[in-house]
C-alpha cells in the first residue's frame, strides 16, 4: 500500500526504456535523472557482467557472481531476468527496486533489454514503454566504437542483437530517435509530463 499523495496507481508509474546497444540509453537516462518533469528513481539492475572502469556497485549495477545471481533468481527476487547478447552475462530487475522507487513516491525507471521489457509490460500493462533508436543503423557501431568499452567480438554480438531488437519497436508505446541528445531527452520529458497529467486527472 503506497502512502504517496498522488492520484492513480503507483503501479502505473513505471517506465521501461529499451533500444539497441549504442542508441544512447545510459546517456539519456543520466540526463533525465537531472531534469525530468516527474520524480524518477532509476531501478538498479543486477548483472553478472564485470564492472567497467568508473562503474560503481549499487549505483550502476549490483554486480553479482553467477552463483549469487542464480540464488536470488531461485528465491524469486527478480521481476525479470535474461541472458543478454549471448555472451553468458545475466541481467535482471529486482522486485525490491520497484518497491524502493514507489516507497519514495517516484516513477521506477527501468533501462532493460527487449526480452525483459516484454515481461515487464505484461506485469505492468500501464507502464510507459519507450524504444530508443537512431535514424541510421551505422550510428550504433560508430557510437560503440567511440565509447571504447567493448572488444570487437562483443561489439559484433551487440550489433547482431540490435538487429533482432529493432524488430520489436512496435511493441512499445513510444519510439524516440536519439540523433540529437537534447531533442531526445526533451521528447521523453514530454511523454512523462503528459502521462503524469493523465494520471493526476484520474
Ligand atoms: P547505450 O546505453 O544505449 O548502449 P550509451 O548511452 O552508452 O548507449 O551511448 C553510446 C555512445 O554514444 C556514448 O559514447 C555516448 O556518449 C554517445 N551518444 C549518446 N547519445 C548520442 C547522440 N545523440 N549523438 C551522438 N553520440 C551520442
Ligand atoms: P550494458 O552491459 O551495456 O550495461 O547493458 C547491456 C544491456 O543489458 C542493455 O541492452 C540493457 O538494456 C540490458 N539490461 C540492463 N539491465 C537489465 C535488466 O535488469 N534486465 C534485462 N532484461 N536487461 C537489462
Amino acid at each position: 500500500m503506497s502512502s504517496c499523495n498522488t492520484p492513480g496507481s503507483t503501479e502505473a508509474r513505471v517506465i521501461v526504456l529499451s533500444g539497441p546497444s549504442g542508441s544512447g540509453k545510459s546517456t539519456v537516462v543520466s540526463r533525465l535523472l537531472e531534469r525530468s518533469p516527474v520524480k524518477l528513481c532509476k531501478a538498479v539492475s543486477a548483472t553478472t557482467r564485470p564492472p567497467r572502469v568508473n562503474e560503481v556497485n549499487g549505483r550502476d549495477y549490483y554486480f553479482l557472481s553467477p552463483a549469487e545471481f542464480e540464488a536470488r533468481r531461485a528465491a524469486g527476487e527478480f521481476l525479470e531476468c535474461a541472458e543478454v547478447f549471448g555472451a553468458g552475462y545475466w541481467y535482471g530487475t529486482l522486485k525490491s527496486e520497484l518497491r524502493r522507487s514507489h516507497d519514495i513516491c517516484a516513477w521506477a525507471f527501468l533501462e532493460i533489454d527487449v526480452q525483459g521489457a516484454l515481461k515487464v509490460m505484461e506485469a505492468y500493462p500501464d507502464a510507459v514503454s519507450i524504444f530508443l533508436l537512431t535514424s541510421s543503423k551505422e550510428d550504433y557501431e560508430q557510437r560503440l566504437r567511440a565509447r571504447g568499452t567493448e572488444s570487437d567480438e562483443l561489439i559484433r554480438r551487440r550489433l547482431e542483437t540490435a538487429k533482432k531488437e529493432l524488430q520489436y519497436v512496435d511493441r512499445y508505446k513510444h519510439r524516440v530517435v536519439n540523433d540529437n541528445l537534447d531533442q531526445a531527452v526533451e521528447q521523453i520529458s514530454q511523454i512523462l509530463a503528459t502521462r503524469e497529467a493523465e494520471l493526476n486527472a484520474g
